[in-house]
């Protein structure tokens, strides 16, 4: 078969491989918004069987001489081809090695441990989920006993989400930003500052919540008709290709401002997928490069845009309009105030800004130390969650739901997906950083004018989806590596002058 034919026929097998995963992904998507109940077992085993076929796709003897007939010829292929090989075969590598039926067995206890989660999390019962955590962790174990690992069993996972990470970069990243964060939260507490949110906590009906959601979603440019925007227990994006891209978040009646922020942090996930260039939408390229450049937008419009003092100016008075009562009376800098209020607590999605890495630390560190014992003993997480917690942050959780039930990460075996976030946020900064070289970031969002900053995002970043490699994305953006020092100097501007410390 000459080379073009070859590139054409691996084109088609690979949209049938998206299909199966689309399929897939369609399916979790519904079964967190709302599918009955009652059909939980058969849909796990459903999602089992679709992954277990885009599984074995994945590492079939057919991918095996796609990737044998084009390697020799890459020089000869054009960029997207070339970035396609270099995926399928990357995932090929670190596949290949995990026999098929493990691999079925897996998705469909993650399907099952993740039901699981939900009730155990509402009834606060970290007894009857650690059975599935314990399986989950043997699995991922297992799996890394096959694909093998370089310095720290944990590598081999965190390189899935973040290729090229490794346990001593992040030991180093997590230092330095305990070593910056930790006192500056000690001389926030000890500073006698208080800053008034009470009126945070004034109920705001589902409804009204709803129209804020809508306004935000189109102050920020997501695209309603390439998306939709639905409620789950825990917010998520997902996506089919650019052209179909979802978000979830959930209302709580006396906080409005966890769905408002988990909605601008989904968009920025969302925004990120729908800006992919529509050379690649459905390929294996369409969509972000990996979860920590992924997070680093989501966090871009959460905290950079979302808590910043312009983002409370521009929009003070449409949201007030909406919330209307007593909120009318609170000027823009309480809310900004308000929002940025830095307070050790106990659950993550609900973080301030400051404290979030260090509840992100508190995850890295268990991940760490389960990966690699020898017998894992589930049973003791909840009191080593509890000390850490404690340790790092002077909160200790009085119960299961708001300690090591809090995520439905490890319900889904996402081990290694936790230092994303952090590493998402630092990187928030850098591009900041860099962004404020070309345009004024801060006054653009006092101007309203998001699409300036989509523009700069989408040009640099969200336009070319998977096709660099991460290193190279940061360094093409930014002439430097990840480097945590715009993240740490970022803090400490913002929260000093905040707190005048
Ligand atoms: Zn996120």
């Amino acid at each position: 078969m000459d080379l073009t034919k070859t590139v054409d026929v691996f084109k088609t097998y690979l949209e049938k491989y998206m299909a199966l995963n689309y399929a897939g992904s369609l399916f979790h998507w519904d079964a967190a918004t709302g599918a009955p109940k009652g059909g939980v077992e058969s849909r796990a085993r459903i999602m089992g069987l679709l992954q277990a076929e885009a599984f074995v796709m994945a590492i079939s003897d057919k991918m095996k001489d796609f990737l044998d007939a084009l390697g020799p010829e890459l020089d000869s292929l054009d960029e997207i081809t070339r970035a396609t090989y270099r995926k399928c075969k990357r995932d090929y590598d670190s596949m290949a090695k995990i026999p098929p039926e493990e691999f079925r067995e897996y998705a469909e206890t993650c399907a099952l441990a993740e039901n699981c989660w939900e009730d155990a999390k509402e009834r606060s019962d970290y007894k009857s989920f650690a059975p599935w955590l314990k399986k989950i962790v043997e699995f991922n174990k297992k799996f890394i006993g096959y694909r093998g690992y370089t310095g720290h069993p944990y590598n081999t996972l965190l390189d899935d989400y973040e290729p090229g990470m490794t346990v001593e970069k992040l030991d180093a990243f997590f230092e330095q930003i305990k070593a910056s964060v930790v006192p500056l939260i000690k001389k926030i507490t000890q500073s006698g500052v208080t800053i008034d949110d009470a009126f945070l906590g004034v109920p705001v009906p589902k409804a009204k919540q709803e129209r804020i959601s809508a306004l935000l979603m189109d102050a920020l440019g997501y695209d309603t008709n390439r998306g939709m925007l639905r409620e789950s227990e825990h917010p998520f994006t997902t996506g089919f290709g650019k052209n179909d891209v979802r978000m979830t978040t959930h209302y709580h009646e006396s906080a409005f401002l966890s769905s408002l922020y988990s909605v601008m942090h989904e968009a920025g996930h969302a925004i990120y997928d729908q800006n992919s260039a529509d050379a690649i939408a459905n390929t294996v390229l369409d969509g972000g490069v990996s979860m920590g450049v992924h997070e680093s937008q989501s966090r871009f419009y959460e905290n950079i845009i979302g808590r910043s003092r312009g983002f409370w100016k521009r929009f003070r008075p449409e949201l007030v309009g909406i919330l209307g009562g007593e909120f009318k009376n609170i000027s823009a800098e309480k809310f900004y105030l308000a929002a940025n209020i830095a307070k050790p607590s106990l659950i993550r999605i609900e973080a301030d800004e400051l404290t979030y890495p260090l509840h992100i630390m508190v995850r890295y560190e268990i991940e760490k130390a389960v990966l690699s014992e020898k017998d894992f003993d589930a049973d003791s997480l909840p009191e080593i969650w509890a000390d850490k917690y404690e340790e790092y942050l002077g909160v200790r959780p009085r119960n299961d739901a708001e300690g090591i039930l809090q995520d439905v990460h490890w319900s889904s075996g996402l081990f290694g997906y936790f230092p994303s976030y952090a590493v998402g946020s630092a990187l928030a900064s850098q591009f900041l950083f860099f962004m404020n070289k070309d345009i004024n970031a801060e006054r653009l969002v006092e101007a309203g004018d998001i699409g300036a900053i989509n523009g700069w995002l989408k040009e640099k970043i969200h336009q070319h989806g998977s096709v660099k490699m991460p290193e190279d994305l940061i360094m093409e953006v930014c002439g430097e590596p990840l480097d945590s020092k715009y993240y740490t100097d970022y803090l400490e501007k913002k929260f000093g002058a905040i707190y005048g410390v």
